[in-house]
């Protein structure tokens, strides 16, 4: 080997150490980093064929390409040509439309240096929040039950604590596929102390059950309902921590109150599970000496997902398990940067270092620091919004970077005639492939991982440094230099950094004196540590492993807020036409939109094409059988795929990967042709885990 670096896998939030070798003839090789704390020389599938999709050239966005018409082809231009347009452009459109006619629409994949300079851009110098990124449909209904009920976006937990619990409630959640390193340490603790519980709520028989004690497998959408009835039995049994409750909380009354009104009985009928089961997932959690509730997108990807969360966390606040070892809720993020994100104020409602948007004083601080223009009070267009945006004519150009939205969106046809109507689109990719291409008016190739440096951070807070290796091909550049380079055109000062180190120190500055302080970490101290969890003020050298220690929240009163939710589902309900719920998710192998998994062969071996899981009683009523093509239909669209038949799913639930869609010319296997624009009223979070639909035998006519 001539080379070798030590950087972070890109694909989810787990955020597991690779050391990858550039050998004499330029090849990549990967290995797991024995010395990183989050896999300790463990990687999955994905992560040990990651250099795969760098070496794989062959779809890569090589150079710049415009037209100036929407009749002509694209061609190829210098990036000066390419990025002049666009900033006559957008600059066009603002002193016709004003700034709120313009957005940028970016991804949880973005590197942090990457996130704060588009952040800094739109917010700061053009002056419009519309800024949004693909984790609001991952993440951003926890984002908000976090703020709700800690009163921060904040994580409290490590991952060493699945070394110390001794109960885990996995809820919404399939970590031993999609989480799969993390997973691997809960079942190397449980076989090292055969006293720790398991307990899983889903609708499906996941991988993920195999190792629990106990699996809820209740109907979707009633997460809330579940929650509270665990919540009644902890008190019903006097398994709760009164004196934490007492010291620590508020709203424990009005919580106690609305857990009783309805008895066990009538939960377990709505949830379809049994009563002695949620009598027992209490009982385990009462006996527990410390406990972590650990959830994704089955509870944050809902109409009701800020109080699916809040139902979830109240379990840890009533029984005092948070802010000790082995204790506390554990939010899984499905993007490796979905965190970084959140520190630079990387969405349409928040400001850098969790500052609040709607916060005249958090708005002042920020545009001293940036010297820009007033930052708007006005909330930007957020994921779902901008699509809808561009379909009114409100929203006249988007700037797409790295992500897929032609595929991970929900009702994604109507996207697709929104985005066909937008007058201006700009896309930053690395990869010819995603569907968003053939509608961009320019083009500006990217760099990939291991062809840039900057930094991330994963679901425990932990930040770490992600080194360049490889030359990027063509003239494909940085995200964060593109970024700067428009913004130079744009006339902008502020945007001629001398280096990404410059970009992250000042990131680091603007955080001084908030509660996700870094202000005294350097790219120099992560890479000594390898890794440093934040907040960061010098005294430890790796930073804070657990908040809330000291069981001061951060909301006004320092008590943590245990939120009296509703328990009724407000997705489409199932009617006799539409009789079936769908809920989509990930397998094992693939990862988002398959624009870079998808180039692997090894990874289409597990499971090569999209399928629809149905169960046999379903099938049998519709002269379905195994590896017949089905037809999946309402009122949004139409999926056609083979059938899955299995028990592992429940009676009236159906299940459609999420992975596949145009990339590999076909439409019809798009999962997001049938979920449907209903979003979280808090959180804006579309819901993909509850769509009513019919399955029928597809006849070629
Ligand atoms: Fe990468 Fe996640 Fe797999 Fe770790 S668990 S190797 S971060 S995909």
């Amino acid at each position: 080997m001539t080379e070798s670096i030590k950087t972070t896998c890109c694909y989810c939030g787990v955020g597991c150490g690779i050391i990858v070798h550039k050998d004499r003839d330029g090849k990549l090789h990967v290995e797991g980093d024995k010395d990183h704390p989050v896999n300790k020389g463990m990687l999955c599938s994905k992560g040990m064929n990651l250099h795969y999709t760098v070496m794989d050239t062959s779809d890569r966005l090589l150079y710049p390409e415009m037209r100036y018409n929407k009749n002509l082809p694209r061609q190829r231009v210098s990036w000066d040509q390419a990025l002049e347009r666009t900033a006559a452009v957008f600059s066009t459109i603002i002193e016709k439309f004003g700034p709120e006619a313009v957005a940028f629409y970016a991804s949880g994949q973005c590197l942090t240096e990457e996130y704060y300079v588009v952040n800094k851009l739109i917010k700061g110098f053009i002056g419009s929040n519309n800024i949004d990124t693909n984790s609001r449909l991952c993440m951003s209904s926890a984002v908000a039950a976090y703020k709700k009920s800690l009163g921060e976006d904040s994580v409290p937990v490590c991952y060493d604590d699945i070394e110390l619990t001794d109960c885990i409630f996995v809820a919404g959640a399939n970590p031993a596929w999609c989480h799969p390193i993390l997973w691997r340490r809960v079942e190397a603790a449980k076989a090292a102390n055969p006293n720790l519980v398991i307990i899983v709520s889903d609708p499906r028989v996941t991988q993920t059950c195999s190792l629990a004690n106990l699996h809820l497998q209740l109907n979707p959408g009633t997460d809330i309902v579940l929650h509270h009835a665990i919540g009644r039995v902890l008190i019903e049994q006097g398994d709760i921590d009164a004196s934490f409750v007492h010291n620590h909380t508020e709203g424990f009354e009005k919580y106690a109150a609305k857990v009783m009104e309805r008895s066990v009985e009538e939960a377990a009928i709505i949830c379809g599970v049994p009563a002695e089961d949620i009598r027992k997932a209490a009982a385990y959690i009462g006996a527990s000496k410390s406990f972590i509730t650990m959830w994704t997108m089955g509870l944050n990807q809902s109409v009701i997902g800020v109080d699916k969360n809040l139902s979830l966390i109240n379990l840890n606040l009533i029984t005092g398990k948070i802010g000790k070892p082995g204790s506390g809720p554990l939010s899984l993020t499905g993007q490796p940067n979905a965190m970084g994100g959140r520190e630079v104020g990387g969405l349409a409602n928040i400001l850098p270092a969790h500052r609040d948007l709607a916060n005249p004083l958090h708005r002042k601080e920020v545009e001293e620091f940036w010297g820009g223009k007033k930052i708007s009070d006005k909330r930007g267009l957020t994921a779902t919004e901008m699509f809808e945006a561009l379909e009114s004519g409100k929203l006249k150009a988007i700037w797409i970077m790295c992500t897929n939205p032609l595929l991970s969106l929900p009702d994604v046809r109507k996207a697709e005639a929104a985005l066909k109507k937008a007058k201006f689109v700009v896309v930053q990719e690395i990869s010819s492939k995603p569907e968003t291409i053939q509608y961009a008016d320019v083009i500006l190739p990217a760099a990939a991982w291991t062809e840039k440096e900057g930094t991330m951070t994963n679901a425990e807070r932990r930040i770490s440094y992600l080194s360049k290796l490889v030359t990027p091909p063509g003239e494909a550049l940085p995200d964060a230099e593109i970024i700067c380079r428009f913004a130079q055109k744009m006339g902008y000062h502020g945007f001629d950094y001398n280096s990404f180190e410059e970009i992250y120190n000042e990131h680091c500055q603007i955080t001084k004196g908030t509660n996700i302080d870094i202000s005294a970490l350097s790219y120099d101290i992560i890479k000594r540590n390898r890794t440093v969890q934040w907040p960061y003020n010098g005294d430890t050298e790796l930073g804070t492993k657990r908040l809330f220690t000291d069981h001061r929240f951060h909301t006004p009163s320092k008590k943590a807020i245990i939120h009296a939710v509703n328990d009724e589902n407000a997705s489409e309900p199932v009617s006799p036409q539409l009789p079936l719920i769908l809920t989509t998710g990930r397998i094992r192998d693939q990862w988002h939109t398959m624009s870079k998994t998808g180039k692997v062969n090894k990874l289409k071996q597990h499971i090569a094409n999209a399928f629809l899981e149905i169960h046999p009683d379903d099938a049998f009523t519709r002269d379905i059988s195994e590896d017949d093509i089905v037809e999946i239909t309402n009122r949004n669209g139409n999926v056609r795929v083979k059938a899955k038949l299995t028990t592992s799913i429940k009676r009236g639930v159906v299940f459609l990967p999420m992975h596949w869609g145009k990339i590999l010319n076909n439409d019809l296997n798009r999962a997001n042709n049938l979920t449907h624009t209903l979003l979280d009223p808090t959180s804006l979070q579309p819901d993909f885990k509850f769509t009513a639909v019919e399955v029928k035998k597809y006849k070629k006519p």
